[in-house]
């Protein structure tokens, strides 16, 4: 089954990209690939407004309540962004997100009509043990899976690092993963751990690699358009 390439650029805490919101901006969705956005929560307005297709980083998946400094899944619906991240490393390590926290935040995404880009994968410590497909299984099987999921493969020891994995030890994990899913075929299994402009289409050559999620490399205008185009 031919799946639509996604790549999406994760701009954590940083400022938007210059020329990230004009007419001709690299960052626009194409025909033949899906180009997504997800600024911090300070400038999701400016991104939709310009047409820009928008998620959030992150969220919460009670809908409301004392919860100081949280924003819920049902408020980024209400505001109807397109997709959300859940279960970044990121988010994992310095927000003590666990699988259970993260596989509510999935429901919560899916109740309120989002699409979660679930991320998982392995430290550098448990990569070393051989326990990376251990660690993956445990991070998808606590979610309730639905079609509707993306799934992010993010070796943890890959993230902001310049280190990457062989595209074809990604392929193999990626195939694992598809295994591990209610429709394997259909759903979109994406890699993210410091692609570039010159590795992107070496990943993109791999028939089970569905896109990219972007960090570092999503800040440059002309890297990320290398990127897109080697999708
Ligand atoms: C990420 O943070 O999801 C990521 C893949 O970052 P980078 O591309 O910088 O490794």
């Amino acid at each position: 089954m031919q799946r639509k390439r996604l790549i999406a650029a994760n701009w954590k805490m940083h400022i938007l990209p210059a020329g990230s919101c004009t007419p001709d901006s690299v960052y626009r969705t194409r025909a033949n690939v899906d180009v997504w956005v997800f600024p911090s929560y300070m400038d999701l307005h400016s991104t939709q407004y310009h047409g820009l297709v928008t998620g959030a980083q992150c969220g919460r998946a009670e809908d409301d309540g004392a919860f100081t400094g949280d924003i819920s899944m049902q408020m980024i619906a209400d505001q109807r962004y397109h997709a959300v991240i859940c279960g970044h490393s990121e988010r994992r390590r310095y927000h003590n997100e666990t699988d259970e926290m993260i596989a509510r935040q999935v429901a919560a995404a899916l109740r309120t009509g989002l699409i979660p880009i679930l991320c998982a994968g392995e430290t550098a410590d448990q990569h070393d043990r051989g326990e990376a497909e251990d660690i993956v299984r445990k991070q998808i099987s606590s979610v309730r899976m639905d079609p509707a999921v993306i799934i992010a493969y993010e070796p943890v020891w890959a993230i902001g690092t310049g280190k990457t994995p062989n595209p074809s030890d990604v392929e193999k994990m990626h195939l694992f993963i598809r295994s591990l899913l209610p429709a394997p075929e259909k759903m979109r299994i994406i890699y993210g751990g410091s692609v570039n402009g010159k590795n992107a289409a070496s990943f993109f050559a791999q028939p089970n690699i569905d896109g990219a999620l972007v960090g570092g490399s999503s800040l440059k205008p002309d890297e990320f358009r290398s990127i897109v185009e080697a999708a």
